[in-house]
């Protein structure tokens, strides 16, 4: 490992790879390119990792924020020659010009906070927003589980609502609405969500609180027939069985339309198929209805004609290259696989573009090195051919080596998440088969395997360390 005052300076000569996005998908690429091919410069907003699928444990103080944060520079002092990074958020691509728009959005603000990288390659993964559907009220009255801030903002929200409620002469109409906590959205991160803040109040809040004991109810809004549709019949009624047990009521069939300060109004589908509205009161709203495009990938869609009848994403070929362009690939939540939008796709995405990229450097390398020897070859004394004959061979055969890559193929390892009262649900494909279970047992397979899958052995200490304090003196309560 170089540290970064001995890091080789970018090279001129070399192709600048310009990489948007520290998510799965290019943390996962810059883990497994060889930087030494590229000048690499990678351009975001969050100068960090962020291992999500932990999120929801950091909203209810299970793990600290900081546990499932690698530093990108971190990540980027492994790396042999110079990567760049600029804190930033790309703000425009523009494909016809090759380059992107940046704008530094710190508060700090110095002398430059806007500027342009122009690139000979552009990897897009800048993952999605979260989506609202324009339904009215949700972005001034909901909270989000995207980013570190987020879980923040939640968990100052439910101890607000858990304080304001224990507040002397509050009414009981009014602690019964502070304490009602709405998710919407029975997707993982809905579900997920549900489960560690039911926890919260079990094992902790209740005990530390008692006088919210009677009022805390979580609910969870979802306007499918059923929760978690990715996963199997059997593991679906097992939360659901799960949820009833942990006194968490699930509304399905329940589309929200509207969202104000104290409320939200949905519409129900009753089982004789007959529509009814209602108000619900809420103190704690949390949105996860999913991903939605992000702005900078909308405006780059809108200038290639061939993304014209693409609205979910940028319509990529099999090797990741964004349709109607050169050079340009996309990754993760902002690219339209035929596969859920999840972490494992991005990253087996990203890894897949490491390999591609090595393997193209390293053909042009060799296809080079040939050019020049055929050039010498040809006006080389007679007794030097053969050694320069040799040498080309050898060349040739280094070429037939270098892995011709095929077309991107993901391999669906499973879906696991955490349903609350220590017990997670998995459907994992092992040795071509699919295996569904829910439990006890499957809570520590989920943890294990999220352990495995931290970015580094940091970040596992933290996160061991976390549950071992949270499990003893149990979470905190204070703000
Ligand atoms: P999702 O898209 O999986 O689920 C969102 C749910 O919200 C849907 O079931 C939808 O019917 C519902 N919904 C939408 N509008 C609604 C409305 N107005 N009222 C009520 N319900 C509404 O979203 P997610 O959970 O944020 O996940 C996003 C992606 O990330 C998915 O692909 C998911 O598989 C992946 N993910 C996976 C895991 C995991 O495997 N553990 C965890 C988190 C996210």
């Amino acid at each position: 490992m170089r540290t970064p005052s001995e890091q080789i300076e970018q090279d001129p000569r070399k192709k600048t790879l310009v990489i948007l996005g520290t998510g799965w998908g290019s943390v996962s690429l810059l883990k497994k390119i060889d930087t030494e091919n590229y000048n690499v410069i990678v351009v975001s907003p969050r100068n960090y990792f962020l291992f999500t699928p932990l999120l929801p444990s950091c909203t209810t103080g299970t793990i600290e924020h900081r546990s499932i944060m690698e530093p990108i520079r971190n990540i980027l002092r492994h790396k042999g020659a110079q990567v760049k990074y600029y804190e930033a958020e790309c703000t425009k691509i523009d494909y016809a010009r090759k380059v992107v728009v940046i704008n530094d959005e710190s508060e700090i603000k110095g002398a430059t906070s806007a500027t342009e990288v122009p690139f000979d390659m552009l990897v897009v993964g800048v993952g999605a927003e979260n989506a609202t559907f324009g339904i009215p009220g949700v972005r001034e009255h909901g909270l989000f589980l995207k980013e570190v801030g987020d879980a923040q903002a939640i968990r100052k929200r439910i101890m607000d609502c858990v304080e304001t409620a224990s507040f002397k002469d509050q009414s009981d109409e009014e602690r019964k609405r502070l304490l009602h906590m709405v998710v919407v959205g029975g997707g993982p991160t809905g579900v997920e969500f549900a489960g560690e803040l039911q926890d919260f109040f079990a094992q902790d809040l209740k005990t530390w609180i008692p006088d919210i004991a009677d009022h805390f109810h979580v609910t969870l809004v979802e306007a499918l027939p059923n929760v978690l549709p990715m996963f199997s019949k059997q593991l679906i009624d097992y939360t659901e069985s799960t949820f009833k047990e942990e006194s968490i009521t699930i509304q399905t069939k329940t589309m929200v339309k509207n969202v104000t300060d104290k409320y939200i109004e949905a519409e129900s589908t009753g089982p004789d198929g007959k529509k009814k509205l209602e108000q619900i009161p809420y103190g704690l709203l949390v949105w996860a209805t999913g991903n939605a495009l992000r702005p900078v990938v909308k405006d780059l869609m809108s200038q290639i004609p061939a993304q014209k009848d693409s609205r979910r994403g940028l319509a990529v070929n099999e090797y990741l290259v964004v349709k109607g362009c050169e050079n340009v690939w996309a990754i993760g939540d902002c690219a339209i696989a035929n596969y859920a939008p999840t972490a494992q796709v991005a990253s087996q995405e990203g890894a897949f573009l490491a390999r591609l990229f090595n393997s193209l450097a390293k053909t042009q390398e060799i296809n080079e090195k040939l050019a020049e020897l055929s050039e010498t070859q040809a006006v080389a004394k007679p007794e030097e051919r053969t050694e320069i004959f040799n040498e080309i061979k050898d060349l040739q055969k280094r070429l037939r080596r270098v892995k011709q890559i095929g077309p991107f193929e993901y391999s669906h390892q499973g879906s696991l998440a955490y349903i609350g009262s220590e017990k997670a649900v998995a459907d994992v494909s092992w040795l071509r088969g699919n295996f569904a279970s829910g439990g006890t047992w499957t809570y520590l397979f989920w943890k294990s395997a999220y352990l495995s899958m931290c970015f580094s052995t940091r970040n596992r200490i933290l996160v061991c360390v976390d549950w071992i304090k949270s499990s003893i003196f149990g979470r905190d309560v204070s703000r």
